[in-house]
């Protein structure tokens, strides 16, 4: 089965073509860089409306070119958490190419997807998933038919939270990858890494807060805080956060496995920590390559043949797109046995 699956559930036009045969993923991605300041969801639909065909005609003219004209079985798109424009214009796109192709429409959960292309690169049978992105933060753990939030951000999401501070100081978004480096710079530099700074560290039971660190970060700064020494402060405190929670919904579950999904999961730091965490406990550990950590619709390409397998598949008018989907919103139909 080759599935065609379309993502932009904000700042990534992605195109993906997955083969489940030979288990390759094509991609293709047109990301929004916004010139100043974080995304703008009117400039952020804006560029869905320009760059979603252009990689779907790449990504479609690759499989004709190899498969030939009926390359394609089933159109999957994200049909939200996400900006509710960009969602509009990527549910239209699919539901013109599944119609004009003749085949099933799939409608994907993005938070799941995330979780689901970690759970298929690694090949873990039953992970707890934490969810690192822009907009999100949770953990999800599968119980008796749906992937259960089993902690969540009480307020922004992480990559939010760390793009907050980057803009308060001026940087370009994104924030996270310029906070790593200079993080960094400031652990390898002869004054670090020192005592912490003291910033908030607000964990209660498996929920989670990052507003007032993004506000403490933002006031040492005005206070005249060395920038690499807040970096490094925040990042150490939010994915102590991260790996705390973490380590309770193993604990919680009984789960031995622990697989990382969205952009801030690109991060060195984290992902150390974590592994570390899971590496004491006995626990496995996996973080998918940076090209399915990211935005991008190989995930959702790769869960759009699970649900087409499954016979998951969506008509027109059930295919509405929904800019607070949940991840337990979602009947996991594609683990028929509970475990595959
Ligand atoms: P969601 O999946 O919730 O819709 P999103 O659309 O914001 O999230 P993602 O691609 O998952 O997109 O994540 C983008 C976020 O990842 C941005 O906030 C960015 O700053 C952050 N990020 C990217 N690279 C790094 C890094 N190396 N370290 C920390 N954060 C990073």
């Amino acid at each position: 089965m080759r599935v065609l699956g379309i993502e932009g559930t904000a700042w990534c036009a992605s195109a993906a073509l997955y083969d489940a045969e030979t288990d390759s993923v094509l991609i293709e991605s047109n990301p929004y860089e916004p010139d100043s300041g974080g995304i703008h969801p009117r400039e952020a639909a804006e560029h869905m409306s320009e760059a979603i065909p252009e990689v779907v005609d790449a990504v479609l003219t690759a499989a004709e070119e190899d498969h030939g004209p009926d390359a394609i079985d089933a159109v999957a798109f994200s049909r939200g958490p996400g900006l509710g424009p960009c969602l509009r214009t990527v549910a239209t796109a699919a539901r013109s190419l599944a119609g004009a192709l003749d085949v099933p429409l799939v409608g994907v959960n993005h938070m799941v997807a995330h979780l689901e292309i970690g759970r298929h690169r690694s090949g873990f049978e039953n992970p707890v998933c934490l969810n690192a992105s822009g907009a999100n933060a949770h953990l999800l753990g599968y119980h008796d038919g749906r992937y259960r939030v089993l902690g969540e951000t009480m307020d922004a999401g992480v990559g939010n939270a760390i793009d907050k501070f980057t803009r308060h100081v001026g940087w370009d978004h994104p924030g996270g990858p310029k906070v790593e480096a200079a993080a960094r710079r400031y652990a390898a530099g002869s004054d670090g890494p020192g005592d912490l700074l003291d910033l908030p560290y607000v964990v209660k039971g498996m929920d989670f807060s990052f507003s007032g660190i993004s506000s403490a970060a933002n006031d040492a700064s005005d206070d005249g805080v060395p920038v690499e020494e807040i970096c490094f402060s925040l990042q150490e405190h939010v994915f102590a956060m991260l790996t705390e929670v973490s380590e309770r919904a193993l604990s919680l579950t009984g789960a031995d496995e622990l697989v990382l999904g969205g952009g801030v999961a690109q991060n060195d730091r984290l992902r150390e920590m974590l592994a570390s965490m899971c590496a004491a406990r006995g626990a496995e550990f996996h973080a998918p390559e940076p090209r399915f950590l990211r935005d991008n619709a190989g995930m959702i390409a790769v869960l759009g043949a699970k649900m087409t397998a499954a016979g998951d598949t969506l008509s027109i008018p059930e295919s509405a797109i929904d800019p607070n989907f949940r991840p337990d919103q979602v009947p996991v139909t594609w683990r028929s046995d509970g475990s595959v």
